[in-house]
């Protein structure tokens, strides 16, 4: 028996779409799969984004022997520069992978720091005590990997984001072959993607958007303005194939497009003529009927490119008549409303809106149920653990495995800091390491905690009251009346009665014992509450004079 074990550790992506970090520990030696972000809830307010809890590694950061991004999303690669600046690792990524994320350091200024090399999908790296084997799957996003690492312990195969397009845009299907192989030596335990769990079927190829678009563009009767993520190289494709077909000029618009587009037609990543793309300006200039633009702003978040076309607060141009917009993505859970709002203002300005409801604009990048039937039956692996998604995704896929023979036991559904442990072939899910959110916010890294974020709600949903008492400062009478100052709370004329019976109440209330302030905050507040029904947050301040 070896003391030694494998430990499994989710410091993100379980339990939440996003932030996906996993950290695979044997003895004194750690490998990091994928350091990601997530986008806030729309409930938490001034958040930039969310990057996972890297406490756990604090006092480990010199065992961290390497760091894999599986590919270039933000949900996997959006963390980097926070943990470079706790871990000095080398970073291993494919060609296009390491472009985005080089595009991240630079702009972070750590580009000289980090150790980056470069791999290709076939290859096969050495990480400490970890045989790591990339191979190709095929998502949303060109040169993405999966993972099969050997380890003291048994061999993992961790899925990465995939699903399993027969005709992918770049013509380059998910490595069947080297899942058998893999499968042939015996795999411990699969962790796999569980973002479609719920959706029954195959997730369809990506080869069906193009006649989608060929219609978009057969139809248009101004300019053509495609929202996508800059991250999405594909669609990039896709929208210029379909620019050349119908003899438009391409302009890509925004900073992290112009980058990413740039940087995957170096690399080749991205097969455009160069006499297709022009400038935004060149754009227009020229007849609303011979462009096409690629914009970021997919989400509904205001201050993207889209968002301020919807509002007309873009600088450079506006809406026009007959423009034609297409949405070509998914709502991001937690989104809807805010695209929804965004999909209504574009309309009111006079576009044509096209969206996923309504044509196939976009295909997900995620395996479906048949897919993930297919993973684990070419896998066969003894013990299973869903990654990537929230809980109710993680459940169904574990009910997928145990439909296909896994035996219940053999699988574990955990969140985000709940390790598992793997010593002579058995799994034992342990104990729990934090695993929570930190929330950046402006330049600030974790020192906005949850119960800031609970504060801003408050202030938000019901605003504040703020009493103001002079008192006199030997005998603490009231010298004044008590000022009552309210915002975001009540409508001024609705609120004369019930301001004036605060007062009353406040001035009954003052005393000069200690803990007046909070004494007298809580006194108001409930009253307030029974008045209203609302909670506002409630403030006193006193000044002695
Ligand atoms: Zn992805
Ligand atoms: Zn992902």
């Amino acid at each position: 028996m070896s003391d030694k074990k494998l430990r499994i550790i989710p410091l993100g992506g379980l339990g939440e779409v996003g932030k996906n970090m996993m950290l695979y520990e044997y003895g004194k030696n750690i490998l990091i799969v994928d350091t990601g972000l997530m986008f806030p809830e729309n409930d938490m307010l001034g958040i930039d984004y969310i990057i996972p809890d890297f406490e756990y590694l604090n006092d480990k950061a010199d065992l961290v022997r390497g760091i894999i991004i599986t590919h270039g999303h933000e949900d996997h690669t959006g963390a980097i520069s926070h943990v470079l600046e706790q871990v000095n690792a080398p970073i291993y990524a494919t060609p296009l992978t390491r472009g985005l994320i080089e595009v991240k350091l630079a702009r972070n200024g750590l580009l000289d720091k980090a150790q980056l090399n470069t791999v290709q999908a076939g290859d096969t790296i050495q990480v400490g005590p970890f045989t790591v084997e990339l191979f190709h799957v095929c998502h949303s996003i060109p040169d993405a990997v999966g993972l099969g690492i050997t380890t003291p312990a048994g061999l993992v195969v961790h899925s990465g984001d995939y699903k399993f397009d027969h005709t992918p845009v770049d013509g380059w299907p998910t490595d069947y072959a080297k899942l058998a192989d893999l499968a042939g030596r015996g795999v411990l335990v699969l962790l796999a993607d569980s973002t479609n769990s719920d959706r029954p079927g195959w997730t369809p190829s990506e080869k069906v958007i193009d006649p989608a678009f060929r219609e978009v563009f057969h139809n248009a009767e101004g300019r053509i303005i495609v929202a996508s993520f800059a991250s999405l190289i594909s669609r990039m494709q896709q929208v210029g194939n379909a620019a050349i077909e119908h003899g438009r000029k391409m302009a890509f618009v925004g900073l992290s497009m112009v980058e990413n587009a740039k940087m995957a037609l170096k690399l080749g990543y991205l097969d455009l003529p160069d006499d297709l793309m022009i400038s935004l300006d060149e754009a227009l200039r020229m007849d609303p009927r011979q462009v096409v633009l690629m914009c970021t702003g997919t989400q509904g978040e205001p201050t993207s490119i889209m968002g301020r076309l919807s509002t007309g607060t873009n600088r450079q141009f506006d809406i026009l008549e007959k423009d034609t917009v297409v949405l070509s993505s998914h709502p991001i859970p937690g989104n809807e409303e805010s695209v929804y709002r965004t999909i209504n203002r574009l309309f009111r300005r006079g576009a044509k809106v096209i969206y996923e409801a309504i044509a196939p604009v976009h295909v997900s990048g995620h395996a479906s149920q048949e897919e993930m039937k297919l993973l684990l039956h070419l896998v066969k692996p003894k013990y299973f653990i869903p990654i990537h998604g929230e809980l109710r995704h993680l459940k169904q896929h574990a009910e997928i495995a145990r439909q296909l023979g896994t035996p219940d036991e053999n699988i574990a559904v955990i969140e985000n800091g709940q390790v598992v442990e793997f010593q002579d072939d058995e799994m034992r899910v342990t104990e729990r390491v934090p695993g929570g959110y930190v929330f950046v916010d402006g330049a600030g890294v974790g020192d906005i905690g949850p119960s800031v974020v609970r504060e801003r709600e408050a202030l938000a949903r019901d605003g504040f009251v703020l009493v103001n008492l002079t008192l006199d400062h030997d005998s603490c009478n009231l010298l004044e009346e008590p000022e009552i100052i309210t915002r975001g709370f009540i409508y001024k004329r609705d609120g004369d009665d019930l301001l004036e019976n605060t007062r009353s109440l406040v001035k009954k209330a003052v005393d000069c014992g200690n803990g007046v302030q909070t004494d007298l905050e809580q006194t108001v507040k409930s009253f307030l509450y029974n008045k209203t029904k609302r909670r506002p947050m409630v403030f006193v301040t006193l000044s002695r004079t």
